[in-house]
């Protein structure tokens, strides 16, 4: 290795061990740095406590007075664990959160300090708005936007070395009230979802029906580079992922990470990752290595959709942060190294509440069975019907390089059932199931399902949207990613669905049908429409990616140059306008934001390419083939057969390397598009192929140039030093 590669890798070997912490039961640390209902519950009066939970439980607007109230108990409890800040934490339309710190410190008359904390600042906030993507949603006469408290969700407290900031979550909204952010889309998806909901139910005859709500268990894959030689990669540390590398001679094809044994380094960082994130109140559950070497997860237990969103962001901000800790970089981009696995981010989801239980369980009882089959087949025409806008919400620049690869979901969306619950759904397409002649239960139908395996053996991990037994996995998800988008496409979509089935479901009853025949009938009619979407078969394989499209009519969106202008599709504006999650306003506010995120993080790599190829590796290349040119011909002089053909090579991918990038200069120069969607396709298809070509010349170039001499760190000590 090169001299500063050799420093990295010796810093790497003679670092001091990492930080240790004083071992504490969970009993001891669960929870602390929370805000929750028990603390609210000893430092409240009864009254004051009775009127914020009912705010906790159904988000309502708590009284003025019970607002300033919680506010002093929020602020003494937060001074107490040593805060003398606060902040409302809001969820702009980027993937990371913001915050606006303010002290709770004013000076009396007598210049004494004293601290403040009203209901009125607890509520209410007032962070610029103008420095937030915003689509063209701000006017420039309403620069503001202002952050509410989502009472829905605890407040908490952040540590740093030095001091503790207690933290609110908030929604975004500019002066006019229209959303700026990714929580209230989220809150308002739940909402249509649980009114949805409650009509499919009373139909079905219940009649105590406590709300609902999605809930959600976020599986989040990341990468661990050692810090040292990290920092010597410019594009590790400004594009999150390698923009070039030569494949190691090892890479995962023994399969010898997965569930390996967790190297001990990794293993210490992992607990200290839990230990902050059991303060937080976070419950994190499993953590084990994943496919690719240096690659791993972690997955907290599932919780209400809002509070495993939030707690998803704190995930990410939490493994980031501790990784600096202890000496490593934590890499959340979806493919940090070509030819290796990406990472993903499975989204389990599920809907229920207290009274009928998570609706996407099979349950033990014949009711349930049918509500969970209108249920599960309401997520089937969700599926198909707005598959196109699942793959536009997961459209980041960095997922386009893992889905459709092979080993990451395809970019066509299907769902998969297992071959049970598929046989079923069949069955009932054919009109195989009959109501039991006393106007009972389905035959066939019920017996598959009550004895329906609650973890079936025959997952398919090919598919994008997969069943798994009590819920479903939405694994194209990037691992990058806010959670909120797919959570609130899910919902919204479900909500629809529900609705149609509603519809159905009135007129079947009210021709006095019973509820079986009806949801036989209905689900008949939803199968023979939305079928298509259900696929058991392998989601990587080139027939399905032939057949989907052919045969079953299902969109193939490969890029996000593709699938980001389906949020402007008329089906995808009327489904979030009749279900009041987004005015049509709001969601064209995220299309512009998000494919303007493409198009600039596209153009951050490509002139970080550039930048590498003309002042780091043409150089090196240059001055090795220069000196390897030298001793060939003093070595010829000896003896006239040593061959200077690796000159010839190096010289034919530096040139080639020149020759690419200038070209990709003059492409990222280009602004003439007619709209953004015809820059989007220009990054696609012109920046990324030239950026891929420039890679191929550099990779080219690592096997070539002396390792002594080749200036960044190289995939097998990125991966294997640990
Ligand atoms: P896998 O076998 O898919 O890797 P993991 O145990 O790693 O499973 O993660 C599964 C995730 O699904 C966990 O976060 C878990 O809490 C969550 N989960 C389980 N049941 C439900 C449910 N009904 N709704 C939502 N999420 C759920
Ligand atoms: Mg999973």
């Amino acid at each position: 290795a090169n001299e500063v590669r050799s420093a990295a890798i010796t810093e790497v070997l003679n670092r001091s061990a990492a930080p240790t912490a004083e071992i504490r039961p969970l009993s001891e640390i669960w929870a602390t740095d929370v805000f929750n209902l028990d603390k609210m519950e000893e430092a409240l009066s009864k009254n004051a406590f009775k009127a914020v939970k009912k705010t906790v439980k159904t988000g309502e607007p708590l009284d003025p007075a019970t607002a300033d109230i919680v506010a002093a108990a929020m602020k003494d409890w937060a001074m107490s664990k040593g805060a003398k800040f606060f902040s409302h934490v809001f969820y702009p339309l980027t993937n990371i959160t913001a915050e606006k710190h303010d002290g709770f410190i004013i000076t009396n008359a007598d210049g004494n300090a004293i601290t403040e904390f009203t209901g009125s600042l607890l509520i209410k906030g007032e962070p610029d708005g103008s420095s937030f993507p915003n689509g063209s949603l701000r006017m420039t006469n309403a620069a503001r936007g202002y952050t509410a408290w989502d009472p829905t969700s605890p407040a908490y407290i952040m540590h740093t070395a030095n001091g503790a900031t207690l933290m609110i979550p908030s929604v975004f909204m500019s002066w006019t009230g229209e959303s700026l952010d990714k929580k209230i889309p989220l809150l308002r998806s739940n909402a249509a979802m649980d009114a949805a909901a409650r009509r499919v139910l009373e139909l079905m005859g219940e009649t105590e029906i406590a709300p609902l709500n999605a809930s959600c268990g976020p599986e989040q894959e990341y990468f661990l580079i050692d810090q040292h030689l990290a920092t010597q990669r410019p594009d590790l540390l400004l594009a999150g992922r390698t923009l070039f590398g030569a494949p190691p001679a090892k890479g995962q094809e023994f399969d010898d990470h997965y569930f390996g044994a967790i190297p001990e380094r990794v293993q210490v960082y992992m607990q200290a990752v839990e230990e902050k994130l059991y303060r937080l109140g976070i419950p994190a559950k499993t953590h084990h290595n994943e496919v690719a070497p240096g690659q791993f997860e972690i997955a907290p237990y599932h919780e209400t959709a809002n509070i495993a969103a939030d707690h998803q962001q704190l995930i990410m901000t939490v493994l980031k942060a501790t990784a600096a800790e202890h000496g490593f970089l934590c890499l959340l981009h979806e493919k940090p190294f070509a030819g290796l696995n990406g990472s993903g981010k499975h989204v389990n989801w599920s809907v229920g509440n207290e009274t009928q239980g998570n609706l996407l369980d099979p349950g033990t009882s014949p009711e349930q069975n049918l509500n969970f089959l209108l249920f599960c087949g309401a997520v089937i025409r969700g599926v198909h019907k707005f598959g196109p806008l699942l793959r536009a919400v997961i459209a980041t620049a960095s997922n386009d390089h893992r889905l459709g690869a092979n080993e990451a979901p395809p970019a066509i969306l299907s769902v998969y059932l297992g071959d049970q619950l598929e046989a079923v759904f069949e069955d009932i397409k054919n009109g195989c199931v009959n109501p039991s002649a006393d106007g009972g239960e389905m035959d066939l139908g019920l017996s598959q399902i009550l004895n329906f395996k609650r973890d079936p053996g025959d997952r398919n991990r090919t598919s994008p949207f997969a069943f798994t037994g009590n819920r479903f996995e939405f694994r194209a998800v990037g691992s990058s990613q806010s959670i909120t988008g797919p959570l609130t496409a899910m919902n919204t979509m479900l909500a629809d669905s529900l609705h149609w089935i509603a519809d159905k479901l009135e007129v079947e009853l009210k021709a006095g049908k019973t509820h079986a025949a009806a949801v036989a009938d209905v689900l008949k009619e939803l199968m023979e429409l939305h079928g298509n979407a259900v696929f058991g078969g392998d989601g990587y394989s080139s027939e399905w990616h032939e057949a989907a499209v052919a045969e079953r009519g299902l969109r193939n969106l490969p890029t996000s140059a593709d699938a980001l202008p389906v949020f402007t599709e008329p089906e995808v504006v009327e489904l979030f306008e009749k279900s009041g999650v987004l005015s049509a306003v709001e969601l064209n506010s995220r299309y512009e934001v998000y494919s303007e995120q493409y198009i600039n993080s596209i153009a951050v790599e490509a002139k970080l390419v550039i930048d590498l190829a003309k002042t780091v590796i043409y150089p090196a290349a240059l001055k090795y083939a220069s000196e390897l040119a030298t001793t060939i011909s003093a070595a010829q002089a000896l003896d006239a057969s040593f061959d200077a053909g690796q000159v010839k090579v190096i010289a034919e991918n530096a040139n080639g390397l020149l020759e690419t990038v200038a070209q990709l200069s003059t492409e990222l120069a280009r602004h003439d598009f007619a709209d953004t969607a015809a820059h989007m396709k220009h990054c696609a298809t012109v920046i990324r192929p030239l950026m891929e070509a420039a890679r191929v010349y550099v990779d080219t170039l690592e096997t070539e140039v002396d390792d002594a001499a080749w200036p960044l760190p190289k995939y097998r000590e990125l991966l294997f030093i640990k």
